[in-house]
């Protein structure tokens, strides 16, 4: 007897449009199955793992590259490794960074028999940040790749927006992509039910629009000035100091840093301190407690002309011991 291929849901969307919002509200529901989760992200120094609850399920970072660029072949890997277990999960999920192109990720579950053989793409769900995506999506290839290829959108963050606004997204979504479910959210919040298990990839509407797509040469490029930087620092973070300084430092540069995201040890305090940023919008909240784990801090940010070693002398000037 043929076994059923485990069903695959790929998580794109732009950097901070909810990713990581919706893969722990997938981890966290009492759905009674089991998901291996796949995390890719930008820059060495990972984070997203941390960020995503606490849960039963397995995740696998893989930190080296954009997963489009240059861990395709770590992807099939992990898949692989993945499939020996098959009867330990109902399905997979991985989340892609945001600045994947979805193409390639895509053409992995196409080209390469071994993966062919024994999963199958369920759907490609896209979170769209309503807040931030008009001034991002005729600048950023991947955003609008990432639209066009998905079968169902959350449009997300849609408390942040007037209603014209709204409808001005829609409108713009629809452009790319007609076919799309889109679901309105506000902090990812969708019954679980309508991202997956959907059956909803259609390998010849992507082939409409990508007809390249199946050549392994089809080859994409990315803005190579987004650059991620990652700090990290073993003394304490004094609150007001950071607090004074990430603000300026977001006000002044906020067109620029795409993303920020951190967990930071702050001095006396018992939990984590999670923090994350969208060009000028901020969020924070209290994380879990750090009990017998080693205190650090690390922050990640994801934007153009950063500079290092500036950057990394602010944060330091934030500690305790400065
Ligand atoms: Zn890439
Ligand atoms: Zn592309």
């Amino acid at each position: 007897m043929q076994q059923a291929k485990v069903p695959v849901t790929l998580i794109t969307g732009y950097l901070g449009a909810g990713k990581t919002t919706l893969l722990n509200r997938i981890l966290t529901e009492q759905h009674g199955k089991k998901y291996a989760v796949i995390v890719n992200e930008f820059g060495e120094e990972g984070i997203d793992n941390d960020l995503v609850v606490d849960a039963d399920e397995e995740i696998f970072e893989m930190n080296n590259g954009c997963i489009c660029c240059t861990v395709r072949g770590d992807l099939i890997r992990i898949i692989s490794t993945l499939m020996k277990r098959a009867d330990d999960f109902d399905g997979m999920i991985i989340e892609t960074t945001g600045l994947a192109d979805p193409a390639p990720v895509v053409q992995t579950f196409f080209v390469d028999e071994d993966v062919q053989a024994k999963v199958a793409l369920d759907a490609v769900v896209t979170v769209v940040d309503a807040c931030h995506f008009l001034d991002a999506v005729d600048e950023e290839h991947e955003l609008a790749e990432q639209v066009a290829f998905a079968d169902i959108i959350l449009l997300n963050k849609t408390d942040l927006v007037d209603g014209d606004k709204l409808n001005a997204v829609k409108a713009k979504i629809s452009s790319l992509n007609r076919m799309a479910k889109v679901i309105e959210t506000v902090k990812s919040q969708v019954p679980i039910a309508d991202v997956l298990d959907r059956g909803a990839f259609d390998l010849s509407r992507v082939l409409e629009f990508e007809p390249g797509l199946l050549d392994e040469e089809d080859d994409h490029e990315h803005d190579e000035n987004i650059i991620s930087i990652s700090l990290k620092t073993d003394n304490p973070i004094e609150p007001e100091k950071f607090s004074n300084w990430i603000r300026g430092f977001i006000t002044e540069r906020g067109v620029d840093v795409l993303r920020t995201k951190g967990i930071l040890n702050l001095s006396g305090q018992e939990n984590r301190y999670v923090f994350q940023g969208v060009h000028m919008v901020m969020d924070s909240a209290w994380g879990a407690p750090w009990g017998g784990d080693a205190r650090s801090s690390r922050l990640v940010f994801i934007g153009r002309n950063l500079d290092e070693a500036e950057l990394r002398s602010a944060f330091d000037g934030c500690t305790v011991a400065a």
